[in-house]
């Protein structure tokens, strides 16, 4: 792929920068920069009313075809649209996991009428979708999912407890993997189910985390219930949709995510330079190596998204992964003794919440050792390792 924009994607960036300029005003100008990790208690609401605002002005699923409700754009305009928009400081958006992960999975692996029902409502961010793959026995190891449905009546019926689900307390959907065969192990057995979140089956307790907020939940199942027809694949053939899912997961937005890592950046970089630490040889050192950095991780983001690589998305998580913990620590390390002062009763600012947040970020989407291992098996081609 060529990463230089044509003079047709220059226009496309101005038409962006010009739309948000005209529509990031009144009411939905309170909302830059709200929103994001660490943040999506912020005014969720109003970020989804500002997200609807964008629906109806054709920006959002602007990679989906065109016969889905997309706009079949490039990933050159894909990517352009998502740099604009962190430029512009809007709001994060509140339904990535639908647009992004279960979207593609329903255009690629759904039937006709899961399609026609719940595409437009993705499309429209009139229903937020949550993910419910992880439980307490099964993270990295996910093929041990205990989370069991039977059919019953042209229902499934659904026992368990999902943890870590992210957002699911304002989810109306989860695309959920359980064992539907009694008896099975491993990868066979499961199914992907999609499954209602308002039933009196569903339970949410959301887990308080170091940042003071909740933004994800244990999720417990006891008796809820889906329809028949709500299994996504085969029964018994989820471990193959699950992972097609996990395939969408490092899409364009992760070049957005990286405008805003430059924002944080030269957040750290205005605080060096306001309380005179801007003057430590090592302090200076590590801003500019963090500055490095991210261009490093532009550059392979974009080789990664252009061209499909074995082992590729592993080594950009890996990369940014690291690259924005070492952020948090910086941050920390700038402010000084000061960083250590929180306003009563827990008010974190943005870079206390950086540094807290990025703890998480070797560990969801796969961890560090996850992806060490993926890289070591498909990439160097080394001994696979034993598996439970
Ligand atoms: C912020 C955040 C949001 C999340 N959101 C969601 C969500 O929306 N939905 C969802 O389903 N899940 C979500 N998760 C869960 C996430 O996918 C899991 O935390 C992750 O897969 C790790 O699983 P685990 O926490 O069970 O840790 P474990 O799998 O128990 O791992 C513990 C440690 O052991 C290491 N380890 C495990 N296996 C190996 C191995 N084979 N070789 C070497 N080291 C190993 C891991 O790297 C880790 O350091 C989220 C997690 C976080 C932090």
């Amino acid at each position: 792929m060529d990463l230089r924009c044509t003079p047709e994607d220059e226009l496309f960036r101005a038409e962006v920068r010009e739309w948000l300029g005209d529509h990031l005003t009144g009411e939905f100008a309170e909302l830059r920069g709200l929103g994001g990790s660490g943040r999506e208690h912020q005014a969720p609401q109003e970020r989804q009313a500002w997200n609807q605002h964008l629906a109806r002005h054709g920006w959002t699923c602007l990679g989906w075809p065109v016969e889905h409700g997309g706009r079949g754009l490039s990933l050159m305009r894909q990517v352009i649209f998502h740099e604009e928009y962190a430029r512009a400081n809007a709001p994060a958006r509140v339904n990535h996991l639908g647009e992004e992960l279960l979207g593609p999975t329903l255009i690629a692996h759904g039937t006709d009428e899961q399609r026609k029902r719940f595409l437009p409502g993705i499309a429209a961010v009139t229903e937020l979708w949550c993910q419910g793959y992880s439980e307490p026995g099964a993270g990295s190891d996910l093929a041990g999912v205990r989370t069991r449905a039977r059919l019953s009546d042209g229902e499934w019926v659904i026992d368990g407890q999902k943890i870590w689900t992210s957002l699911a307390q304002h989810a109306q959907w989860c695309f959920a993997v359980v064992r539907t065969e009694p008896g099975s192990r491993r990868h066979a057995g499961l199914s992907y189910l999609l499954v209602p979140m308002d039933q009196p089956g569903v339970e949410i307790r959301p887990i308080r985390q170091l940042t003071g907020t909740s933004e994800f939940n244990e999720v417990f199942f006891d008796q809820a219930r889906t329809e028949e027809a709500l299994v996504v694949g085969a029964p018994g053939d989820g471990w193959r949709i699950a992972m097609a899912t996990l395939g969408f997961e490092r899409g364009v937005s992760t070049i957005g995510q990286q405008v805003g890592f430059e924002r944080e950046l030269a957040g750290i970089v205005a605080t060096a330079k306001a309380n005179g630490r801007y003057d430590d040889p090592v302090l200076r050192d590590r801003l500019a190596q963090a500055s490095v950095g991210l261009e490093v991780l532009r550059v392979h983001a974009l080789r990664t998204l252009s061209a499909d690589q074995p082992g590729a998305p592993s080594v950009s998580k890996l990369l940014w992964a690291r690259w924005h913990r070492e952020l948090g620590e910086l941050a920390m390390d700038v402010r000084g003794p000061s960083a250590l002062t929180v306003a009563a009763p827990y008010d974190l600012d943005a870079q206390q919440t950086l540094f807290l947040f990025s703890r998480a970020d070797t560990i969801y989407g796969g961890s560090d050792e996850i992806q060490r291992t993926i890289i070591a098996e498909r990439v160097l081609g080394l001994p696979k390792e034993p598996r439970p």
